[in-house]
């Protein structure tokens, strides 16, 4: 079986890999021409941890292949998967559908044979629909079926994810193209992965619902913890406690300064938009997204408490910049809101992250960037924690104080083991915490 990606970003690159390594002949395309030939160099454009190998092994078997002749692939296809990107549009916060149409109307131009067309970007209800259109009306004699089939994986555990889903999805019209979809992932019914097949529209919003409800969870957790620092209350306790409940689940409630990340912030938007243009109540998704976008600013404010009235001469160390651990992708980072604020304010910023940088020097002004934590701690006045990569966890009072001037650790991802900053000088402040340590 012959599969094109159409779009080799995080969702494209790793799933046409995941695809080569069950076997498949996958051409992975973009209309990036310096990404095809970086990748064709054996230069990954994105960190994902074991993606490089997965793509080495896979290129040097002869089953995964890259390419700008988006054309030529699609022709010798039997599937071509849309993986292109759907960010907000400019001005409304509806999904961007441009590129998508855009791919759907050079595969319509390019299909030669029965040939079964596959919306892994996520898409709002009713574009898989117009991507039928679309083929249909440019080229009025091809021979093909939708399909629509979102994707589920994190970044930074992407390859786990593919090839141990919690679940499949598959919006399907015709039985013809809903059994060779199901003969691709047949490696995955064999372990037993759920598959969920039910209607395009259907599947389309599942993908939307599910990144709400996380969102939804993320939000909820945050404001326990605000509500825990008003009372003296334990968030972590608190997560537990209920977590232990198996009909709320123990995953996504950990305090945070707010949701980021490529997908969260402008799902849940889209989702809102797609309510509204129905008529449909959406009021509780909305006000997640009003609440995230104040977090950010509220996390950055109880920085600037922390650190007093003179704020001229304060340098700030911040440790992670990219919006969760284990991915360089800068994509709506709380990291992106907090520093300009604090920039705003008059404090010089010292930052590090372990593989953000180069992503993150595009979009951060007037930072320093540190090429190493020890360079990035040096005389700073207080320490910020915006993304919990494991190499922070372990951070210990008496390395700490010999790189910093001042005295002050905030932590908003509760990264730090408290009970090791407890007969320090440092004043440690969590999120949610109930109490700082040393205040
Ligand atoms: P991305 O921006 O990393 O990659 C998109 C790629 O598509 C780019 O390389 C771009 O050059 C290419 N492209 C755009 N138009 C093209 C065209 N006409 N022909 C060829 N290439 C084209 O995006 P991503 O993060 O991979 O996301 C893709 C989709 O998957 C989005 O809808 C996203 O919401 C969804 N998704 C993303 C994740 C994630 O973790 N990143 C997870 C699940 C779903």
């Amino acid at each position: 079986m012959n599969i094109t990606m159409v779009g080799t970003g995080y969702v494209g690159l790793v799933s046409g890999t995941c695809f080569s390594e069950f076997g498949f002949n996958v051409c992975c395309v973009d209309k990036d021409l310096e990404k095809i030939s970086n990748l064709n160099k054996d230069i990954v454009p994105i960190y994902e941890p074991g993606l490089e190998n997965l793509i080495k092994k896979n290129k040097s078997a002869g089953r995964l292949t890259f390419s700008n002749d988006i054309d030529g692939n699609i022709k010798k296809s039997d599937i071509v998967f849309i993986a292109v990107g759907t960010p907000s549009r400019r001005g409304d916060g509806h999904a961007d559908l441009s590129y998508v149409y855009q791919a759907a109307e050079q595969i319509g131009k390019k299909i030669d044979g029965y040939t079964v067309v596959v919306t892994k970007s996520t898409v709002p209800v009713g574009t898989g629909l117009e991507v039928k259109n679309i083929i249909k009306k440019v080229n009025p004699n091809a021979d093909f079926d939708v399909i629509s089939n979102p994707e589920f994986l994190r970044e930074g555990n992407a390859i786990q994810d593919f090839m141990r889903p919690d679940r499949v999805v598959v919006g399907f019209e015709s039985e013809k193209a809903k059994k060779i979809i199901a003969s691709l992932y047949k490696p995955l019914f064999l372990i037993e992965t759920p598959i969920l097949f039910t209607d395009l529209k259907t599947a389309e919003l599942i993908k939307y619902s599910a990144n709400a409800f996380l969102a939804l969870k993320i939000s909820y957790i945050n404001q326990m913890a605000d509500l825990c620092e008003k009372i003296g209350a334990d968030v972590h306790d608190v997560a537990k406690g209920i977590g232990l409940d198996k009909r709320i689940g123990n995953k996504f409630l950990h305090p945070g300064p707010g949701y980021g990340g490529s997908c969260f912030p402008k799902d849940t938007i889209a989702l809102v938009k797609t309510a509204n243009q129905n008529n449909s109540d959406i009021s509780i998704i909305d006000t997640v997204v009003k609440y995230n976008t104040k977090r950010k600013s509220e996390m950055a404010n109880k920085i600037l408490k922390k650190l007093g009235t003179d704020l001229t001469n304060k340098k700030v160390s911040i440790l992670g910049l990219s919006f969760k651990p284990e991915t360089d992708d800068m994509r709506d980072s709380p990291s992106l809101d907090i520093i300009p604020i604090l920039q705003k304010n008059g404090i010089t910023i010292s930052a590090y992250d372990p593989v953000a940088m180069n992503e993150a020097k595009k979009l951060l002004k007037n930072t320093e960037f540190s090429n190493d934590l020890e360079t990035c701690l040096q005389n700073s006045d207080a320490l910020v924690i915006l993304t919990e990569w494991n190499q922070f966890r372990g951070l210990l009072p008496d390395y700490l104080s010999k790189y910093m001037k001042g005295n002050i650790l905030i932590d908003l991802r509760n990264a730090l083991d408290p009970e090791n900053f407890i007969n320090s000088n440092f004043n440690l402040v969590q999120i949610g915490r109930g109490r700082e340590i040393n205040q």
